[in-house]
């Protein structure tokens, strides 16, 4: 489906999930509870700006985490209630633009540490083409730097979140439970996750089924209402192979935007109308919006990233092979075939998935899941349905190579870690 492709909003955000999964510079392990956000904040639509305050308690620990926020936001306040020294420089990572607020506390702090900070400015960078606020549509996320989060942006956190100013013209969807009066949200999350999504448009409406709330504006759009069929069916598939979702029922919000993607959380997806306003529908085929839903209701179902660019491809390449098997499923193999096929060409060029460096988008989106329905031909589907069907299915690299080979041989997974490294590709 022509519409669907990345959009340089959609880059920036596979690039803060990358540092997502850059290696963390905390110990995080160790930590009994999560951290968690009481947040409040004051949009004002008009002007564009927003004022905010996190307070953000730290489990006990000592040493150091840093924040990031956008630099565009001016610093009302920064202080701890447990004696931290705070640090505030400008920073460019893990993108431009950011000041980094460091607070650095003794070798052991016995208690919890309250870090406050309190900010005011524009919601969007200069330049930005998209407002990430309207009053027909607001997409506000990680990417957009518009809420403290830990520097490596791998920090889980539950929140509590009190925000005013919205447009009542718009319906605004979070995770967690929430609360809605006037111009005001309320948000209480107690499922931990390292970012806080605010995603609605105008006029949005709700159908359900089982494991799903699906909310659109257009929901006589045919391209809106193959999304939507198509999320119902992925949550039956998933619920078939997977149980119920760690958060559920997910949430699927369709927001008004012509191009850019999708992107899923926990209990979350979020996915563009791919037409302007005005605009016609697009034209589509029936396996691209299958596919692509459900790839990302198999992160939305609740497999939880682990950090570092070795596992990466578990994230993005797992989850592209399960909206293949949907296609499969739904469309019939022929249909799968077809895809898999045309993922071929970008598959012999697309560089390593294990390396230094981050695996580029061909690697993770083509040639990934070419791996893994080769491995599948190879070692048998219910052998490759020991590992990624279960519970607790790995989310690393090294955890599925053990597994793999218990369910098919050592032989097995030393040969398939040397695919996963291999600069090449060719069909076997
Ligand atoms: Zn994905």
């Amino acid at each position: 489906m022509a519409p669907i492709g990345p959009s340089a909003r959609y880059a920036l955000f596979l690039l803060t999930l990358s540092f997502l999964f850059a290696a963390p510079a905390h110990a995080e392990a160790a930590s009994p509870s999560p951290a968690h956000y009481r947040y409040t904040a004051r949009f004002d639509v008009k002007r564009g700006t927003i004022t905010a305050s996190a307070i953000i308690t730290l489990p006990a620990a000592g040493g150091q985490t840093a924040f990031v926020l956008g630099e565009r936001f001016t610093l009302t306040r920064a202080s701890t209630d447990c004696g931290a020294h705070i640090e505030i420089a400008p920073t460019p990572a893990p993108l431009p633009h950011l000041q980094r607020i460091a607070i650095r506390s003794g070798e052991t702090v016995p208690t919890d540490c309250r870090v406050t900070i309190a900010y005011h400015g524009p919601i969007d960078e200069a330049g930005e083409k998209r407002a990430s606020l309207s009053a027909n549509r607001i997409e506000l996320g990680i990417d957009t730097m518009w809420l403290p989060v830990r520097q490596d942006l791998g920090m889980a956190f539950t929140i509590d979140a009190d925000i005013s100013g919205l447009p009542s013209s718009l319906v605004v969807l979070s995770q967690g439970e929430l609360a809605r009066s006037g111009d005001r949200l309320r948000i209480r999350r107690e499922t931990t996750d390292n970012d806080l999504v605010l995603v609605g448009a105008a006029g949005l409406k709700r159908s359900t089924a089982a494991d799903v709330d699906f909310y659109t504006a257009t929901p006589d759009d045919p391209l809106v209402a193959t999304l939507r069929n198509n999320a119902f069916g992925a949550a039956a598939f998933y619920r078939n192979l997977f149980g119920a979702p760690q958060v559920g029922p997910v949430r699927m919000i369709i927001v008004p935007r012509g191009s850019g993607a999708g992107y899923a959380r926990r209990g979350l997806v979020v996915m563009p109308t791919f037409r302007d306003a005005g605009a016609p529908t697009p034209p589509f085929d029936a396996a691209s919006p299958a596919r692509f839903v459900a790839h990302e209701f198999r992160h939305a179902w609740g497999a939880t990233p682990d950090v570092g660019f070795a596992n990466y491809w578990m994230s993005e390449s797992v989850a592209e092979y399960f909206g293949l098997r949907y296609v499969e499923a739904v469309l019939g193999v022929a249909e799968r075939d077809t895809m898999l096929k045309r993922k071929t060409e970008a598959a012999a060029k697309a560089g390593p998935l294990l390396g230094d460096t981050r695996p580029g988008g061909a690697a993770l989106y083509q040639k990934g899941p070419l791996l893994l329905f080769a491995l599948e031909a190879r070692i048998g589907r219910p052998a490759l349905d020991r590992i990624l069907i279960r519970p607790d299915p790995p989310i690393t690299t090294e955890a599925f190579l053990v597994r793999l080979a218990e369910v098919a041989g050592p032989i097995a997974a030393t040969a398939f870690r040397a695919k996963l490294a291999d600069p090449l590709w060719r069909p076997d």
